[in-house]
């Protein structure tokens, strides 16, 4: 039986407003209060960060942000720093997500400099990896990952990223409705926890919560959550509704 505690966390990306974001989470806590057997996360927009956070001090809901800035303060225009998530309440943090790899160019070297910083904030880094449509046709696929993760994490050892969540999210199954099947899913997963255990041992490999990303919904949450390596599930448009995201959290 795996010890790794199950997460689905919910990506709100650029939707809902402070009060609409309050009153989402609001209306999730009511629905998911007692849940103690998943970790669940939303990650609204820094904008509504605070509103969130007084929404669900106490309940099993906890926040995160989809973006930092390495640096810890400056002259950085439009940046937030993890202390700054740190003291709006945030536990996690989104990196590498490829919508910011996509359009605003993130690349391998920023996200290792962001897991290096939010790591040593004490935030739980949510590494973002996947491969694009074209990538996968062409059997690039796991090359793909493995640069990413490999550039991603140099330099880290295995006890700093103790913490570190992984989320397998192929471009090509998010906001598509086509999610990867779960055979598909969980040999990638597979894959990567190989990789992780090659270059940073077998306890990691063994703890490390690896997150599937790519058009989860109610009707495919349960086949994904059955496969071995895959212990939970980074969502975004299911997780904009309180109740469509509270069944993914309900899974069982
Ligand atoms: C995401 O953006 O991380 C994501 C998985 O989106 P969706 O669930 O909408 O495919």
């Amino acid at each position: 039986m795996s010890l790794r505690k199950p997460m689905i966390a919910g990506n709100w990306k650029m939707f809902k407003t402070q009060t609409e974001a309050a009153e989402t989470a609001r209306r999730l806590v009511s629905l998911v209060k007692d849940t103690r057997d998943v970790d669940v996360m939303v990650a609204p927009a820094f904008t509504a960060l605070a509103g969130v956070a007084a929404e669900i001090s106490g309940t099993p809901v906890t926040l995160g942000a989809q973006n930092l800035f390495w640096e810890t303060e400056g002259a950085f225009t439009g940046e937030i720093s993890p202390a700054m998530l740190v003291a709006v309440g945030c536990r996690y943090v989104i990196i590498g997500h490829s919508e910011r790899r996509q359009y605003f160019g993130e690349t391998d070297t920023g996200v290792n400099r962001k897991t290096a910083a939010a790591i040593d904030a004490g935030l739980v880094p949510v590494l973002c990896i996947g491969e694009t449509a074209s990538e996968r046709e062409d059997d690039k696929t796991l090359p793909v990952l493995q640069r990413q993760l490999k550039k991603g994490l140099d330099g880290f050892t295995a006890e700093a990223l103790a913490s570190l969540v992984i989320a397998y999210e192929p471009v090509w199954a998010i906001g598509t409705g086509k999610a990867a099947t779960a055979d598909i899913a969980q040999s990638v997963h597979a894959a990567i926890r190989q990789w992780i255990e090659t270059n940073f041992g077998n306890s990691l490999a063994k703890s490390i919560r690896i997150l599937y990303g790519g058009s989860v919904k109610p009707n495919n949450v349960k086949e994904l959550m059955s496969q071995p390596d895959i212990d939970g599930a980074l969502v975004g448009g299911a997780s904009l509704d309180a109740e469509t995201f509270s069944q993914l959290i309900c899974y069982k």
